[in-house]
């Protein structure tokens, strides 16, 4: 062979290295245990009823829209109201008006803490079914499992205002207010609940921000994805356990934010705090056609599947609780 030919091989076998390590850090081949199936205990018709009322009722709920924005709010204290003897409001003034998000605590008063959170406006004059009552109605869900539970740390449950622009990415956000009001805290991981109702099982119904990742990643839409920062774990426990726990296939993304979508929502801010944070998503506009528009409504919602992801949620809360 001559030198020439060799030097190429090399630098051919050198790019095949680099994109298999790239490959590894992005996705995060996992090997877990299949868990005896359980039975799923999130109820998917309250889901589809928090979903309903929010979506059609209370629509629209962007940042104009404070009337339906404070009746979103209590609407959804009530609700955590049935689960937690300590639910409050977190008031803050953005510009010339007043916004809230929702707490509801579980668990004993711990300096470690897990976050769940997912924002209850929406952008425009829309319904935001998926996005996000939908992330609101697993809030509430898991409100309801984690009142059955006795756990040994704090989990704070949040619903967020202001997630959505003109606010997006500005100290205004909900949960910019939230992660600054817990930075003495130690958050051992946040989850953030945003758009988890849209599932499809048509082909190619699925597209990823670079087109290599078709490659390794499901070209149907029916999976539920994690995302996180790039040298982080946070995602692939997630991943497990809804793998473990449901029929329901979970993906996991590693990337960085220069990556359209990887911050795209309220985990963004407690990043800022260094904290561990994940986005649990259907992916949004990567599968959702219905993002930010008028056909964003309940019925297209799969409220099954949803239910998985809520169940899955809730035994990773259980397994970073028993750590
Ligand atoms: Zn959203």
């Amino acid at each position: 062979m001559n030198i020439f030919i060799k030097a190429i091989l090399r630098i051919m076998l050198f790019f095949i290295f680099c994109l298999l390590i790239v490959g590894y850090i992005v996705v995060r081949p996992t090997f877990f245990e299949k868990h005896e199936p359980e039975t799923i205990t999130v109820n998917s018709d309250a889901l589809k009823k928090h979903v309903v009322h929010l979506s059609e009722n209370l629509s629209p709920r962007s940042y104009k829209n404070l009337s339906n924005l404070n009746q979103s709010a209590k609407y959804i204290k009530d609700q955590l109201q049935n689960y937690s003897k300590d639910v409050s409001f977190q008031q803050y003034q953005a510009k010339d008006n007043e916004y809230k998000n929702v707490i509801a605590r579980f668990g004993p008063n711990t300096k470690d803490m897990i976050v769940i959170g997912a924002h209850y406006d929406v952008m425009g004059e829309y319904a935001g079914a998926d996005d996000n009552a939908s992330g609101v109605a697993g809030l509430i869900e898991l409100g309801r499992l984690l009142s059955q539970v006795d756990l040994k740390n704090r989990v704070e449950l949040v619903a967020y205002t202001l997630e959505e622009p003109p606010y997006f990415a500005s100290k205004y956000m909900g949960s910019y207010i939230h992660a600054d009001s817990v930075k003495d805290k130690n958050v051992i991981l946040m989850i953030s609940l945003e758009m988890i109702g849209y599932f499809t099982d048509e082909e190619d119904s699925q597209f990823f921000p670079i087109s290599l990742m078709k490659a390794v990643y499901p070209t149907k839409g029916n999976f539920i994805s994690i995302v996180d920062q790039v040298f982080s774990t946070s995602a692939s426990g997630l991943k497990n356990s809804i793998n473990k726990y449901t029929d329901l296939p979970a993906y996991s993304t590693n990337a960085p934010i220069a990556i359209e979508g990887i911050d795209f929502s309220d985990h963004r801010n407690y990043w800022k705090f260094d904290f561990p944070a994940v986005m649990v998503t259907d992916t949004s506009f990567y599968r959702n056609n219905n993002y930010h528009t008028a056909e964003d409504t309940y019925e297209k919602l799969d409220y099954l599947s949803m239910a998985k992801v809520v169940y899955g949620v809730f035994k990773h809360i259980l397994e970073l609780d028993n750590e």
